[in-house]
């Protein structure tokens, strides 16, 4: 019988024999490869309940396992380690420390919502993943994503200023994230502005930068919105 998923079964549980006699019958050929058992005790009984709190998680105890989620997914063809299927079912579990594992990949999804689509029961595995991998930065388990790092950005613009300015967020972005403010394919996409941009527009895109406009009557709406999105964080996260 094929060993199903062997990817994900430890490579020192398995043993694989060249010959192997059990209780006299030699079953060399069918049975080459044994799994060594295992005793977990780590479970969580609040695991699943502490995911349905984060924005994303809420369904998770629907699923049934079928596997399309895993099946139809985008890094699963890239990097078989990459199994939402799986993670589901150790959320539902509770098994921390299996799913710590794989506590390096688990952020990879990259929010193409093929599982999301295909799968049956409405779990949003896309927002597990999502659920999964803002636990594990709260926890202080990984450390913040580029994506959370850019959630923050934008939010703190609109806070401040009731408004997005794209190039004021992007630099923001990268000055979090170290990266160049400088970069390749933005001098290319400075230059083509550049050539078919109208100049008073290029203008008035260069002074927004420099001198972050409000929105006009902005006042305490920023405050209030900011308390609102708190005490909804608040609500989600108990
Ligand atoms: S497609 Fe939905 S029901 Fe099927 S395994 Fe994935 S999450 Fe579970
Ligand atoms: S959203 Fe994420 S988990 Fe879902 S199919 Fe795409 S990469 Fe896979």
């Amino acid at each position: 019988m094929a060993i199903h998923e062997k990817s994900l079964i430890e490579p020192e549980r398995l043993l694989n024999h060249e010959t192997l006699v059990v209780d006299g019958v030699d079953v060399s050929g069918s049975w080459n490869t044994m799994i060594t058992p295992r005793t977990l005790r780590d479970y969580d009984d609040d695991f699943e309940e502490i995911i349905q709190k984060y924005g994303g998680g809420e369904n998770v105890h629907r699923c049934w396992q079928c596997g399309s989620c895993t099946n139809s997914c985008t890094m699963y063809a890239q990097n078989v380690q990459f199994n939402p299927r799986y993670w589901i079912y150790l959320t539902r579990l509770g098994l921390k420390d299996e799913i710590l594992k794989d506590k390096d990949i688990i952020w990879q999804c990259v929010s193409c919502n093929k599982c999301t689509n295909i799968c049956p029961k409405d779990v949003r595995p896309e927002g597990v993943m999502k659920a999964l991998a803002h636990w594990m930065q709260d926890q202080e388990i990984t450390e913040k994503s580029p994506s959370t790092h850019f959630d923050e950005v934008f939010w703190e613009e609109i806070y401040h200023t009731g408004r997005i300015e794209d190039a004021s967020v992007m630099m923001g972005f990268f000055k979090r994230t170290n990266q160049p403010l400088v970069q390749e394919w933005l001098m290319v996409f400075g230059q083509r502005m550049m050539k078919y941009m109208p100049v008073a527009q290029m203008i008035k895109m260069g002074l927004n930068y420099a001198i972050t406009p409000r929105t006009k009557s902005w006042g305490k709406t920023g405050e209030v919105l900011k308390a609102y999105v708190e005490e909804q964080k608040e609500v989600a996260h108990g």
